[in-house]
């Protein structure tokens, strides 16, 4: 059987070459890029075949993520919610939803998911968008922030209170009453469409809403599982770019007579650096294989996934940029970009605490 994702990463280094830092000073993918991926269904690697999809499994995708993302963050964020919409979509859809939108994901349209609003970050509970059913329609109202993708975006996965429960709605950005704001110049991942979205009224078929009447924090957990993973696989391509480019310079720049990797301080952050990367690459791996078996662990190993490699991102793009000194003090260098955008992944998708607080819970119920 043929490798799904083979020819993916050559394809990514073709598209992205040395273009980055560009993208990022610029705050924007062009938009051949981001739709050439799409096409080839590269954005959701995971979507089964039925539904046109490449059906690679998580642990193929996720080292494709990592490699994304040692090359440019945004790009991954970008595939992160594109696969996080088509995932959402599979887990709460109907067989007829599925055949609706999998096939547009996985062919060439591009999507985003929404959940945060400007006083529901961490506590999304108290989220208060509503998609409200009116006879064969259902009316969608509310704000939502830092949508990553929404800039891009044709459709939005929108995540709101339904009934004395919660769905998930598919929502194209051409509906009258909606209304995409880019936040602008966000301090990392900046060329990743990061949008506010407004919903004013948004009328949509009632054939629109997914997962209709399960409660919020279940189908939060559900969408949110694919996203950790992917973060985390992207935050092992962050570790691996800084990692190139720190053992790189420290062969070559030489200080005190001799090259900076032979003075041992410097060879600390390199071996703390390749630490970081094999943590964080072996945990992903583990959640990948959780998520491949269907194992009841899947969704704790992805939040531990996430949590580790967030972590480790941050401090090994710090340790980079030590190493590099003032090359990595250039705006637009692989380390400082790394550094900027490793800092906001341990915010997302469940911040740092977040997950601690839910391994902590893990922890507990665990059986003596
Ligand atoms: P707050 O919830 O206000 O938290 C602030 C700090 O307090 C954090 O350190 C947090 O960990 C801590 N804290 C909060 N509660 C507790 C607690 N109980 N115990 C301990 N510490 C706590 N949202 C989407 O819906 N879709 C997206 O695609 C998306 N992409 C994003 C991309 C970027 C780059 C960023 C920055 C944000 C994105 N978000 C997205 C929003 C993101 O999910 C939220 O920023 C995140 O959930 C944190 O919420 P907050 O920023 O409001 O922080």
């Amino acid at each position: 059987m043929p490798e799904p994702l083979a020819g993916a990463r050559e394809l990514v280094d073709d598209l992205v070459g040395d273009r980055a830092a560009e993208w990022d000073r610029n705050g924007l993918i062009p938009d051949d890029v981001l739709r050439t991926l799409a096409a080839r269904g590269l954005l959701c690697a995971g979507v089964p075949e039925t539904f046109g999809g490449l059906a690679a499994s998580s642990a193929a995708n996720g080292e494709f993520t990592a490699h994304v993302g040692s090359r440019c963050s945004s790009l991954r964020s970008v595939m992160t919610s594109q696969g996080m919409a088509a995932w959402t979509i599979q887990r709460l859809g109907s067989p007829q939803q599925h055949a609706q939108y999998l096939p547009k994901l996985a062919g060439g349209r591009l999507a985003a998911v929404a959940f945060s609003e400007p006083e529901a970050g961490s506590d999304l509970s108290a989220m208060t968008t509503t998609i409200e059913p009116d006879g064969d329609t259902v009316v969608v109202r509310g704000q939502k922030v830092w949508t990553t993708a929404a800039h891009y975006a044709d459709l939005i996965v929108v995540v709101g209170r339904h009934g004395s429960g919660a769905a998930a709605v598919v929502v194209p950005v051409s509906t009258p009453g909606v209304t995409v704001r880019r936040v602008p110049r966000p301090s990392g991942c900046r060329a990743a469409g990061h949008a506010d979205v407004h919903l004013d009224d948004v009328r949509l078929p009632a054939t629109a809403v997914l997962g209709g009447g399960q409660p919020l924090m279940l189908l939060v957990t559900s969408a949110l599982a694919y996203g950790r993973l992917s973060v985390a696989w992207g935050c092992v391509g962050i570790l691996r770019a800084c990692l190139d480019a720190a053992r790189g310079h420290a062969r070559v720049r030489r200080q005190f007579g001799k090259p900076l990797a032979e003075h041992q301080l410097v060879g600390r952050h390199l071996a703390n650096l390749l630490t970081s990367e094999q943590i964080a690459t072996r945990v992903c791996e583990h959640a990948s294989r959780c998520w491949d078996s269907g194992s009841p662990d899947m969704v704790v190993a992805g939040v531990l996934a996430k949590q580790v490699s967030a972590v480790q991102a941050a401090q090994g793009a710090a340790a980079a940029v030590q190493v590099l000194g003032s090359a990595a003090a250039h705006e637009g260098h692989v380390v400082e970009r790394a550094y900027r955008d490793a800092k906001l992944m341990e915010l997302i998708e469940g911040s740092t605490e977040i997950c601690q607080l839910i391994l902590a819970d893990h922890a507990v119920s665990m059986p003596a």
